[in-house]
């Protein structure tokens, strides 16, 4: 078979579908693309609940955002994008705020009317015992920039639901991400560009493998004996991977840990649950982090008024054969992807990318721009090594 293909990519998520479509389109080479799913699209995916119409994000709600120019350009030319912009709130002990933490988050709280400025004194007082010492761990770090009550609240049971760990065990970069806004303006994302895709992320994400150089097998592990399997193809084909980096060594260096999500979906038969597409749980007597309802990611849409979908989902530790979701990042992981990455670069012919390639969390946007500069920087080698 590699008479007639050029490239092989495993996974047909965001990163390799990015590389199949410049490779076939502006390249003009002969792709082949694999997943072991029955699906394309990675995580990515969604489908339409059947008995409602209501498309839902099969392995968790993904949000589109994007400051990246080039990024926001290559999408546009597969999907047009809605307006929606994302907003989340969170339930604390039965009292409904805005997240992220606003300056209408700290008045509800503390039951005041704060300006910024009188808030930014408050918090800064709350904050002191840390004494200006620069903060070691997530629970430092929460304390350094929200002070303890709103940190008690709003961060320490949601990220011990979401972590199991305790939160001085975590590094403090875990909720770096997560702004705190002295004004009232409660966006999740701060980024120039935002949107769901019109027709839903499976038809974005179809129309990028539409090209009639470009052949998609699903249900074909590489790791399986069969054609394009690892030990028929490398050194054979390019490879451009985007499966875990450990399972490619066979795990030789030790397995990388990773968190998963399970989802719990209802179909309920009401027409709207929680008027909103994502309520957090802070508390840590409630099992489940956080609920979507996905109706409200598509207000445009005409979906049914007495029927709506909500997914439950729950965050935990995962045991081989689960999803790989989040990837953790202990120092012994730390020193085991550097011991993996130098195994990468010594594997002739195959290019890793990806989230799991790579043992990054990426972003949607994150995964395109850096397969569209993987396409620019590293296929020509890549290419030539690869045969
Ligand atoms: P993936 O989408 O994981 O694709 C990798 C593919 O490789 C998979 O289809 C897999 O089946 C396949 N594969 C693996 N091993 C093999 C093998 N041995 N043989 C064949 N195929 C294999 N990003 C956002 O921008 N906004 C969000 O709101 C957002 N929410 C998220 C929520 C959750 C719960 C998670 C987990 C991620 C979220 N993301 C979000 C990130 C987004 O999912 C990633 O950016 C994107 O999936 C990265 O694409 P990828 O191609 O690198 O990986
Ligand atoms: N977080 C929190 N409370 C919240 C939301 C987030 O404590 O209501 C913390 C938590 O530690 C989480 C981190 O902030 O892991 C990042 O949250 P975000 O929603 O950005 O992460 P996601 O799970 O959506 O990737």
């Amino acid at each position: 078979m590699s008479g007639d293909v050029d490239l092989l990519v495993v996974g047909a998520g965001f990163y390799g579908l990015t590389v199949a479509e410049r490779a076939a389109n502006e390249l003009g080479l002969r792709v082949q693309v694999i997943d072991r799913r029955p699906h394309i699209g990675g995580n990515a995916y969604s489908e339409l609940e059947p008995s409602t119409g209501i498309e839902v994000h099969r392995y968790g709600a993904h949000l589109f955002h994007t400051s990246n120019e080039r990024v926001w350009e290559y999408a546009n030319r597969f999907t047009a994008f809605t307006g929606y912009v994302h907003h989340v709130y969170t339930t604390y002990r039965g009292e409904v705020f805005p997240m992220p933490i606003n300056l209408g988050t700290i008045n509800q709280f503390f039951r005041s009317a704060h300006g910024p400025a009188a808030a930014r004194a408050l918090i800064a007082e709350q904050a002191s015992e840390l004494e200006g010492r620069e903060p070691t761990n997530l629970d430092e770090k929460g304390v350094s920039l929200i002070g303890r009550p709103l940190y008690e609240a709003f961060i320490r049971g949601y990220t011990a639901k979401q972590w199991q760990t305790d939160p001085r065990e975590l590094p403090a970069s875990v909720i770096a991400r997560l702004p705190v806004r002295y004004t009232y303006d409660n966006r999740y994302f701060a980024d120039t560009h935002e949107g769901l895709p019109v027709d839903g992320y499976t038809a974005w994400l179809t129309r990028m493998a539409d090209h009639p150089r470009i052949d998609v097998r699903l249900d074909t592990d590489f790791f399986a004996d069969h054609d394009l399997g690892r030990d028929r193809v490398v050194g054979q084909l390019p490879v451009v991977y985007t499966g875990p980096v450990d399972r490619y060594f066979d795990y030789a260096e030790g397995p990388l840990s990773w968190r998963t999500l399970d989802f719990e979906e209802e179909v309920l038969g009401v027409g709207d649950f929680q008027g909103t597409s994502v309520m957090n749980y802070a508390d840590d007597d409630v099992p489940y982090t956080r609920i979507h309802e996905f109706r409200h990611f598509h207000p445009e849409r005409d979906y049914p008024r007495d029927r709506t979908v909500i997914m439950r989902e729950f965050s935990r530790f995962a045991e081989p054969g689960d999803e790989p979701y989040y990837p953790i990042g202990t120092a012994t992981d730390r020193a085991r992807l550097l011991a993996y990455r130098d195994r990468a670069a010594h594997e002739p012919g195959v290019h890793f990318g990806g989230r799991l390639g790579t043992y990054q969390y990426l972003d949607m946007h994150m995964a395109i721009g850096s397969a569209l500069a993987a396409v620019d920087n590293q296929l020509p080698d890549l290419l030539a090594a690869g045969r």
